[in-house]
């Protein structure tokens, strides 16, 4: 298996989803091709989700054949779905090398949201995260995000579309800052998947050095997540925070010239039954992040076997929360999907392991 895998590393060749229209167009003009050959291929790909080179049917036919000869067009395989009993669903996701990731579709009433993995495993280890636990194995490539946008919208229901898109699975964003730009470069192209700039969030637990060149890509969301309101419980949840801590993290966000009461930063908070629930941590929420436009979205603790945290309860959740309204904050709290099959936040951790090879369609046995 590890011999294969080494072979199959050393024939992978370039994919097209790698690339910006802008950088298949240069790629493209180096070989003597028109440009706009390139926005030809963009359109199969991914407004007409071809991907079969040979049905790119405007495109010459030796322009098809040298492409075909050189590029890859296809870089992950649906290994599973699963189907949450409030319509979440759940794809496990097979990669050239097996490795394997998990994105998830959350339908709502007036939009449709998928969250995508960018990096298989996570080195930053915050303790109530599954994804931590699993540690880090490797970046995902820029045609690895994407290719999961094209996975899901297969199995969407027809005459519906993708309306919103969050970097909130598997993986530390701003650690594969150049996968990711170029994604969303993609995903917001005019004449690729077209998705409103606006309608895209990334969630990053911190690492300060990338948010500015992440803002200057697009002007998308930026989500932070927060958790806490000392140091001390933040290095035990987050430890990303002994390296860049709670007042140089929102330092940064204060500066940022990008961050307005247009595109306001969503901080995410997840609520831990006696680490982070308390009201006196409700009330310093407010003046710790006054001079940031910002909404707080607080995330009851999704629970798993990894981590020895729980939600607290309805009530603790309820005080918390009016403690918030009365400092002034906009705050939303984010229902539990997908619980059931282990789709909800911090739970992607891929608990089916075996070889890549079927792909399933089975509903998720309810709660
Ligand atoms: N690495 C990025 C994005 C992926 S995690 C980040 O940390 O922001 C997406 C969100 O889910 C983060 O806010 C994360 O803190 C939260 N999360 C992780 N584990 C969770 C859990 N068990 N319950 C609830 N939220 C969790
Ligand atoms: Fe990584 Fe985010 Fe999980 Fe922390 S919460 S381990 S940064 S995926």
């Amino acid at each position: 298996m590890s011999d294969l895998n080494t072979m199959r590393h050393a024939i992978r060749r370039p994919n097209l989803k790698d690339y910006s229209r802008e950088a298949l167009r240069a790629i493209f003009k180096e070989r003597g091709w028109a440009a706009y050959r390139a926005d030809q291929v963009a359109t199969w790909l991914y407004k007409n989700d071809v991907e079969d080179v040979d049905g790119m049917t405007n495109v010459p036919a030796e322009i098809r054949s040298a492409i075909a000869a050189e590029f890859d067009t296809r870089s992950l395989e649906v290994v599973e779905t699963q189907k949450s009993v409030d319509g979440t669903q759940k794809l496990l996701l097979g990669a050239f090398d097996g490795a394997r990731i998990e994105a998830v579709l959350i339908p709502e009433e007036r939009r449709n949201t998928l969250c995508v993995s960018t990096q298989v495993g996570c080195p930053l280890t915050c303790s109530f995260c599954a994804t931590g636990a699993l540690g880090f194995t490797r970046n995902l490539t820029t045609g690895e995000i994407v290719d999961q946008v094209l996975q899901a919208m297969r199995v969407m229901e027809p005459e519906t579309t993708l309306t919103n898109l969050v970097f909130m699975g598997m993986g530390e964003p701003l650690l594969n800052l150049p996968a990711v730009s170029e994604a969303i470069r993609i995903l917001t192209d005019q004449k690729a998947f077209a998705l409103a700039p606006r309608r895209v969030t990334v969630s990053t637990s911190g690492v300060l050095p990338q948010i500015a060149p992440l803002l200057e890509v697009a002007p998308i969301h930026l989500a932070v997540s927060l958790h806490a309101t000392t140091d001390e419980v933040r290095d035990v949840l987050v430890p990303l925070n002994k390296k860049f801590p709670i007042a140089e993290l929102l330092e940064t966000l204060r500066a940022e010239p990008r961050i307005n009461r247009r595109r306001p930063v969503f901080f995410e908070y997840t609520l831990m039954e006696g680490v982070n629930d308390s009201v006196e941590d409700a009330r310093r929420l407010p003046g710790l992040l006054s001079g940031i436009p910002c909404k707080l979205n607080v995330i009851p603790m999704n629970p798993h076997p990894d981590a020895p945290y729980r939600a607290p309860s309805r009530e603790t959740i309820n005080r918390f929360t009016a403690a918030l309204h009365d400092g002034g904050m906009r705050v939303t709290l984010r229902r539990d999907r997908g619980r059931d099959i282990d789709a909800a936040c911090g739970q992607l951790a891929n608990r089916r392991p075996g070889p890549v090879q079927k792909t399933t369609n089975e509903s998720s046995s309810a709660v």
